[in-house]
């Protein structure tokens, strides 16, 4: 039976209806599915290691057969340990599998086996020994070309189906394809990129052999690297797709015509300065001019504000939240936590007093009658701007006139979620502001769709802050710079982590320490500590006699944070600083060194640890450059870990990978827009780009397109 891109995986040599159902669950229908299904890694088979030139802290690929095996549990610890021998012509070597007693069912004397890892003195014995090596055995029937002799590909295990089986699945299906395959690139892309053929792509990409007169390592490096032009044709494909996505869903937004319409008179003018506490900067001014001329036009708004923290966004949001309200509309400000949207409803009534806008706050935590009023009055559309938590976006919240929204702190916030505000007007003008500087390649994926604005100057006044990293042994030096600053009159943060494991113990820690600390070293100040579990009323009051000044010292959990401003506070001290990212720690020395005076922030850090920690952290030393931080933040943790969620909006690429391949990226992004361009309205086409987007926009589940 012809196969092709669209059969479903079933008919595949080798699958049938059990293994097809375990793929299904796996997301893989077709056999363009499983094509997709690269391999994770590869092992040069061609090139078994001999035994006996083994070496330690060297990754190698050995092949033997097993001579004895058997399990035995360790005296003290009582773990299981299953050992085997396994023995080539030239010598032999043991292997170790802790707590995994079954194998002794799988790997029998006498079979014949690969073993795949890094082999290192055993402590016990003194010999060269595997520890969980990665395993395969080599089959009976006596392997073909598929499974040794070459290069091969590794695959992660499907349920029940293992690495050799999808091995053996994917030769099936590969030599099974046609010989030429309807390319799913733009064939001058092909040509101009000297990109492989899709059919030949799919081949070298499973089955990757070393080009005629190639240098072997050379290509084995380029291989793990991601970077053979196989690899590279699919990291570009799917990069490209995306960005002619984001870029349709961009097109579109701007191409639709607003129901609403913002008009600048001489009272909305008089009003959006009367609300100013203070000049603005030069970058506030240009960004509300950008931000303006969008919400004028007949076009919607999708617009970024990127500022690092403290350089003011919240002021040029409310300008233009002003702007919208003169003009007869409900606004809407978004922010990620409870705190934080708080702030925002305290500071911004303030800048409003005097003016006769109704300011209304809605978060999880205003229930029954209270809630229901608000909901009611912005209903009917009483509320100019409503500020609150993600509860704005829950059902139940229904506006007469909403047509502007503001989502600060976006990076907390996914696309989804955004888009959830947006779909709350119709069609509302957004703007969605982030402290997080996003590093360019990151800035592509997750932002794409949008305009940007920079805020790049910091208000006057500001002062820099001094970054130092300490361990255990210093910490009376720290506690008395502490208490030199609290003597100036200055107040100081300390901060604690709080992960999810250990959430209970950690806040004990943090508990403790500021009993300690006010009955201690600073009887003579008011200590007071902030935690997510405590009340909302209990954190407002207790930031408020922070802000006053009431409270000397705030020890805290970090709940404070993105946004919280006190402007007083000049010293944190971080307590076990190597467990934040280095992004998160960016956003917390943002607290302090914003009044007029030098800021002192204290990285503590583990003792065993200080060494490597000293390493990651040394950039918060070096930098306060937001985006550098970022960038080598991405670096350390990748993107997932760095936005934070895996709703956050960036999409889990299969080939791509945004910090290794940003030169891909940019080049996707590029041709992209230059695709867009030459399309122009040429309907049959849009169409046709429309159906390849959709089709590949399924598997993200991201984007609703056409
Ligand atoms: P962020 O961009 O981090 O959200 P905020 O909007 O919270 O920053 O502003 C940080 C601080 O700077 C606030 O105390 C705010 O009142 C102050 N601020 C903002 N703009 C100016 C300005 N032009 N001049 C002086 N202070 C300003
Ligand atoms: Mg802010």
């Amino acid at each position: 039976m012809p196969v092709d891109l669209d059969t479903p995986v079933q008919f595949i040599k080798g699958v049938g209806p059990r293994r097809a159902r375990m793929l299904e669950s796996a997301g893989i229908r077709t056999a363009e599915d499983l094509l997709k299904y690269g391999p994770f890694r590869y092992e040069d088979r061609s090139n078994f290691r001999r035994i006996r030139d083994l070496s330690s802290e060297e990754e190698v690929v050995i092949r033997g057969v097993i001579t004895v095996s058997g399990n035995y549990a360790t005296p003290r610890r009582g773990m299981k340990i299953f050992e085997m021998s396994v023995r080539d012509e030239t010598g032999s070597v043991s292997a170790k599998f802790f707590n995994q007693p079954y194998l002794s069912r799988v790997f029998k004397e006498g079979k014949e086996i690969v073993l795949f890892g890094t082999p290192r003195y055993d402590s016990y014995t003194g010999a060269l020994a595997f520890l969980n090596p990665e395993t395969e055995l080599v089959g009976s029937e006596g392997d073909s070309a598929v499974h040794t002799g070459r290069i091969v590909p590794v695959y992660r295990k499907i349920g029940q189906i293992s690495a050799r089986q999808l091995r053996q699945i994917l030769w099936n299906l590969v030599t099974a394809l046609p010989d030429a395959l309807k390319e799913t690139l733009p064939s001058e892309l092909v040509k101009r990129w000297k990109f492989p053929s899709l059919r030949d792509a799919i081949t070298m990409l499973h089955f990757p052999e070393v080009p005629g007169g190639g240098d072997r390592n050379q290509f084995l490096e380029d291989l793990s690297r991601s970077a053979t032009p196989a690899q590279r044709r699919f990291i570009f494909e799917e990069f490209f797709l995306f960005q002619l996505g984001l870029l349709l869903v961009r097109k579109k937004v701007e191409s639709a015509p607003k129901n609403h319409s913002i008009r600048i008179t001489d009272r909305a003018r008089e009003r959006i300065k009367s609300i100013l506490p203070f000049h603005p900067t030069a970058a506030q001014k240009k960004v509300l001019k950008e931000i303006v001329s969008d919400m004028v036009s007949p076009r919607v708004m999708s617009r970024l504000l990127q500022g690092d923290v403290g350089s003011g966004k919240t002021i040029v949001a409310l300008q233009a939240i002003v702007l919208a309200i003169e003009s007869g509309y409900q606004t809407a400000l978004m922010a990620p936590t409870e705190l934080l949207a708080e702030q925002h409803f305290r500071n911004i009534k303030r800048y409003l007093e005097g003016t006769p806008y109704r300011v209304a706050f809605l978060s999880g935590s205003v229930k029954g009658k209270a809630r229901k009023a608000v909901l009611v009055e912005v209903e009917e559309g009483n509320t100019d701007l409503l500020i609150g938590t993600h509860a704005l976006i829950q059902g139940k919240v229904k506006f007469r006139s909403l047509a502007f929204v503001v989502i600060d702190e976006q990076h907390r916030f996914g696309v989804i979620q955004r888009s959830k505000l947006m779909e709350k007007g119709d069609l509302p003008d957004t703007l969605v502001m982030t402290a997080t500087p996003i590093p360019r390649s990151l800035a592509l994926t997750v932002y794409g769709d949008l305009s940007v604005s920079i805020l790049d100057e910091l208000p006057p006044g500001r002062q820099p802050v001094k970054t130092v990293v300490k361990n255990e042994n210093s910490r009376s030096e720290v506690y008395g710079s502490i208490l030199q600053q609290l003597k100036e009159g200055r107040q100081v943060y300390i901060v604690y982590p709080l992960v999810e494991e250990s959430e209970k113990l950690d806040l004990k820690a943090a508990v403790e320490m500021a009993d300690q600390l006010q009955s201690t070293l600073f009887v003579n100040y008011n200590v007071g500590l902030l935690h997510g579990r405590m009340k909302p009323d209990e954190k407002d009051e207790l930031m408020k006699r922070f802000l006053s000044g009431d409270l000397h010292v705030l020890v805290s959990t970090t709940v404070i944070e993105v946004g919280i401003d006190v402007p007083n506070a000049t010293v944190m001290v971080i307590e076990h600083a190597e467990r934040f990212g280095l992004s998160q720690l960016h956003q917390l020395r943002g607290r302090i060194g914003r009044g007029g005076h030098a800021g002192l922030c204290v990285l503590m850090v583990d003792k065993v640890r200080t060494k490597e920690a000293y390493g990651r952290l040394d950039i918060m030393r070096k930098t306060s450059d937001g985006f550098r931080i970022a960038e080598k933040d991405l670096e350390i943790r990748g993107p997932g870990d760095f936005i934070g969620t895996k709703q956050s909006g960036v999409p889990q690429f299969i080939f791509g990978n945004i910090v290794r391949d940003r030169k891909l990226l940019e080049l996707a992004r590029q041709e992209a827009e230059r695709h867009l361009a030459r399309v122009g309205e040429n309907r049959e086409h849009l169409a046709a780009l429309f159906g390849i987007i959709d089709r590949w926009r399924t598997k993200y589940g991201l984007y609703q397109v056409g």
